[in-house]
């Protein structure tokens, strides 16, 4: 598969092979939204004792998603606004039960028909693992998808890696393709591996060679070539919203295994810290709720940090009103923020420097790492028309043209520049030398051509749930 643009970026503070169980803490603080989701239905209420892996909310604008108790609690639901906080939890001994090498093969028949199955993934929280290939939004677990997207990379500099959440898990792994594929009517799923030889690369590829309903597509580690939203893109560009593409990755694939296995919901997660402001690196085992003062303390080297709820391209900014670890995050990108721009920084060398375009000497070095910080590429300045934002672009659009139509308000143009094939993976706005925020401004331009261009009444979505 021949791809566009792309940059393998090395940065330093890419999180260690390291898997670390954090301590019980003493309460959650379970946030009712996500970047996906608003947990607007209460299921609980004040004082109310919770089991592990009890719906305690739902989310009735995206298919009555739950929210999990991830711990046996009682409820409290003034501790923090719009929070639902459990105190005196326990573990229900679950974890650290390890069923990967009990059975190597899904048993057939136990769950009838695939309708079943989706609606158990739904109730034990792993619907929450899928998106829409080419729209990232959630997809209806009842509608039939044109194909499935797994992917073993996630490219992001500081995301948690494949590698780790397989290590020891291969059986899983593979029993969750076959769970997948009994979704299925008779659509392909593409497997999404490294172009290089690993030895967990080449397990994976002995184990699945009988799987007629697995295709394989190879990508170079060049970031974002992992994504399955440029896949689904060089597969088919139309988006068809009858039959939309699925996506999910690795994580996803070993909680379909363990609900459709073992009938366990998914209330455990890996997640990493890193960023070169953050101390120590690595992935981390949690659970949904996690106090981020506790998570976060002693994690921080930088005196002024931005953390990053997500990764370091298309994350966002930690929310300050934020308690407990949210249910879809997946980890935190740490920065340093400089409180004022390097004194007369253009008029170094920069040795320690590197950038896209190869301006200072530190390009030379093409084998270290490169620090980012919240001033990189320093000032915000008009567009120089460099086009590295055009060279970077995997889906071939040309970020600089839509930034000058914007700025004269020329909506008509902008909504034939192929906005909608955008995938948000922020390359465009990291190489940009004059630190415009491209990626932004391409997600507003979506966002107004969805309300101000469209005839009235097309494209409300039907988000009804299907019980
Ligand atoms: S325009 Fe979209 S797809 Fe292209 S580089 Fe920017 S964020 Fe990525
Ligand atoms: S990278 Fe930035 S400065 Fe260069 S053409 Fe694109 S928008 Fe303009």
């Amino acid at each position: 598969m021949q791809f566009y643009g792309g940059y393998d970026i090395r940065l330093a503070g890419k999180p260690s092979a390291v898997l670390q169980e954090l301590p019980e803490p003493e309460s959650l603080h379970i946030p009712l939204w996500s970047r996906r989701f608003s947990f607007s239905k209460l299921e609980v209420s004040e004082g109310e004792r919770v089991e592990q892996g009890q719906v305690i909310a739902r989310d009735t604008q995206n298919f009555s998603v739950p929210l999990l108790s991830p711990r046996r609690g009682t409820v409290c639901l003034n501790k923090y606004e719009n929070h639902i906080t459990l105190e005196d939890i326990e573990s229900a001994g679950e974890e650290p039960f390890d069923p990967d090498n009990l059975q190597t093969h899904v048993s057939h028949g136990r769950w009838g028909v695939g309708g079943m199955k989706r609606f158990q993934l739904k109730e034990q929280g792993i619907w929450e693992f899928f998106s829409d290939a080419h729209t990232g939004a959630l997809p209806d677990p009842m509608a039939q998808p044109g194909g499935v997207i797994v992917t073993t990379l996630n490219l992001e500099p500081f995301a948690a890696r494949g590698k780790v959440q397989l290590e020891r898990r291969l059986n899983s792994f593979t029993r969750g393709l076959e769970h997948l594929q009994s979704l299925l009517e008779y659509q392909p799923i593409y497997l999404i591996m490294p172009e290089i030889d690993s030895d967990i690369a080449e397990e994976i590829r002995r184990r699945i060679q009988g799987y007629a309903f697995v295709r394989i597509i190879t990508v170079k580690l060049t970031y974002p070539y992992g994504s399955p939203a440029l896949i689904a893109r060089k597969l088919g560009p139309v988006h068809n919203p009858k039959h939309p593409v699925w996506a999910l990755d690795v994580a996803g694939v070993l909680a379909i295994d363990r609900s459709l296995t073992h009938s366990l919901p998914a209330t455990i997660k890996i997640i990493t810290i890193g960023g070169p402001a953050a101390s120590n690196p690595r992935h981390l085992m949690a659970v949904a709720g996690y106090p981020l003062a506790s998570l976060l303390d002693g994690e921080i080297s930088a005196e002024n940090p931005r953390v990053i709820n997500g990764g370091v391209f298309n994350g966002e900014t930690l929310n300050s009103g934020q308690h407990g670890l949210d249910s879809e995050c997946r980890g935190f990108t740490v920065l340093e923020e400089p409180k004022e721009a390097a004194f007369l920084g253009w008029m170094r060398p920069g040795l320690k420097k590197k950038s896209f375009s190869h301006a200072f000497l530190g390009s030379l070095t093409a084998s270290s790492t490169d620090k980012v910080e919240t001033t990189l590429n320093g000032e915000k300045r008009p567009c120089i028309s460099c086009q590295n934002c055009e060279r970077v672009c995997p889906v071939q659009i040309l970020p600089y043209q839509i930034h000058k139509d914007l700025y004269r308000d020329a909506l008509e143009e902008v909504e034939h520049s192929g906005t909608e094939l955008c995938m948000d993976c922020g390359l465009c706005t990291y190489v940009c030398p004059s630190k415009i925020d491209l990626r932004g401004e391409i997600t507003e331009a979506r966002r107004r051509l969805r309300e101000e261009l469209r005839p009235e009444g097309e494209g409300t979505e039907n988000n009804s749930a299907e019980e």
